[in-house]
């Protein structure tokens, strides 16, 4: 049997290294179910070796769910349509020619409120639509490489145009051998659009809604907050970089169904790309938190694949934690915050919080499995992922002599990641190894065994630092000093 397989593995190989052509038509149209408008979709496919070709609906980003209900009216062209439940659906064909699937995509809620809960579904509203590519592009699951062509019909006119490919053009085509390009933000309607440069890449800024401030005064923050991350990355190969912002109705407390960041301010971060919501009362501070904060996650959560937590496994810690210790660093970085405010930012919101917060030591996975329903969490993963992100740079910078950090840690991670198909939730094992590597064995168990997995908090002693740190401990709460004259050797 062995020649044999080997023989057929090397026929299917180059079928499946080829980009695999995928054609979306979508048409913007008038609805009377949910919002103003809806979306007709249509999907032109190569359909999977065997006669089934399989495609699965979102369930839930965020805090919006029942995403599936968003999707209506299937049929399909040169194949047979079977829903096969709530979450999936089924083309089934003869043959390799070309197969077209079309549904509708209407907005899962009634009004024109746009909240916590609404926010990361369909909004296609009368002036605008705002749709995140999980709810516009289905996907046949066979794929391995997207060649993927995007025609926008019928839109309104006078209606502008951005997404996380382009500003201005209602065609996109682009090749992407993962499926982050599903992680997009689509958005049209009555924007204003602002468009420019950072370190030679278009970036552009749509958004609508009236708001404290000039257009450009945000636009020159989010060109500033790109410049710093990218040099921090080294990462000036994004080819576009869209930023998508608009109003939003703040919960009230009480009413909230679950749990919800409460702010002024809600961000998305995706694939070259993050939207902002946020009350027009909303200040310029948290704005360049969020800011930061979100396109942080192009990097951690994005290119650094650190999967999809559910009850068995969660890297939250590390997805929401670390990018908070990067964004806060960024803005100290980008000269946002002096040194002096990014001291007391990691003192009091990080390290003070967390150690007085009664829920603070509550186990990984219970926070992870009623990180959703219980409010009082809300912060706990942020809070001691960017203690433990702090805790890992300061020991890589003082085993090291602050020749390494945290960040070749990340980028590790990163390598191992990036492009691969391959997550860190999978590939735990990955993870566990390279932080032996930099902490040594020992810690690193000890590390993941009690301060991740059963959420205790690090004891202030632990913490080894270079020369340039010292940390006080405040009645059993650690407080990080930098030695006088001696913040750059840390800013790096
Ligand atoms: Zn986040």
């Amino acid at each position: 049997m062995r020649p044999f397989i080997a023989l057929l593995v090397l026929a299917v190989w180059p079928a499946l290294l080829a980009a695999q052509p995928l054609n979306y038509d979508i048409k913007v149209e008038k609805s009377t179910a949910g919002g103003k408008l809806k979306l007709t979709v249509s999907v032109q496919f190569f359909p999977s070796a065997t006669d089934t070709s399989r495609f699965t609906l979102p369930a839930s980003i965020n805090w919006t769910n029942n995403l599936y209900r968003c999707f209506r009216n299937f049929s399909a062209d040169g194949g047979r349509y079977v829903r096969e439940d709530s979450t999936h659906v089924l083309v089934i064909s003869r043959g390799g020619k070309p197969v077209t699937l079309h549904y509708d995509v209407i907005q899962n809620f009634s009004g024109e409120q746009v909240t916590v809960e609404t926010s990361c579904g369909p909004i296609l509203l009368r002036d605008y639509i705002h749709v995140p590519g999980d709810c516009l592009f289905l996907t046949p699951r066979h794929y391995r490489s997207y060649e993927v062509t995007v025609r926008w019909l019928n839109i309104p006119e006078g209606w502008t145009f951005q997404n996380s490919f382009s500003s201005g053009q209602t065609e996109q085509r682009f090749h992407l051998t993962t499926l982050d390009w599903q992680r997009s933000t689509w958005v049209a309607g009555d924007f204003r659009i602002l468009q420019g440069e950072v370190l030679g890449k278009p970036v552009a800024f749509a958004l609508r809604g009236k708001w404290l401030f000039e257009d450009e005064t945000l636009f020159e923050l989010i060109k500033k907050t790109i410049a710093t991350q990218r040099s921090t990355w080294d990462d000036t190969d994004i080819p576009f970089y869209s930023v998508t912002m608009i109003p939003f109705v703040l919960p009230q407390r009480g009413h909230l169904v679950g749990n919800a960041r409460t702010g002024q301010c809600l961000g998305f971060g995706g694939h070259q790309s993050f939207s902002v919501y946020a009350s027009e009362d909303c200040l310029l501070d948290p704005l360049v938190d969020l800011f930061n904060h979100e396109m942080t996650h192009n990097w951690i959560g994005g290119q650094i694949n650190t999967g999809v937590p559910d009850a068995t496994a969660s890297l939250r810690w590390l997805t929401e934690g670390f990018t908070d210790y990067y964004a806060l660093r960024s803005r100290w970085q980008a000269g946002f915050l002096t040194t002096d405010e990014f001291l007391q930012k990691l003192n009091r919101e990080f390290l003070a919080a967390h150690y007085s917060d009664p829920n603070g030591e509550v186990p990984n996975l219970i926070l992870e499995r009623d990180y959703f329903s219980n409010e009082r969490y809300e912060n706990v993963p942020y809070r001691r992922g960017c203690i433990l992100a702090l805790y890992l740079d300061t020991a890589i910078r003082q085993k090291t002599n602050n020749s390494q950090t945290l960040h070749d840690f990340m980028l590790d991670l990163l390598d191992y990641t990036h492009g691969k198909h391959r997550d860190l939730i999978e590939h735990f094992e990955f993870l566990a190894e390279t932080l032996a590597d930099y902490l040594g064995a020992e810690e690193a168990a000890y590390l993941l065994a009690e301060n991740v997995d059963a959420g205790r908090r690090i004891d202030p002693a632990r913490f080894r630092l270079p020369e340039f740190l010292r940390m006080r401990a405040d009645n059993g709460v650690p407080q990080l000093e930098i030695v006088a004259g001696r913040e750059a050797e840390f800013r790096k």
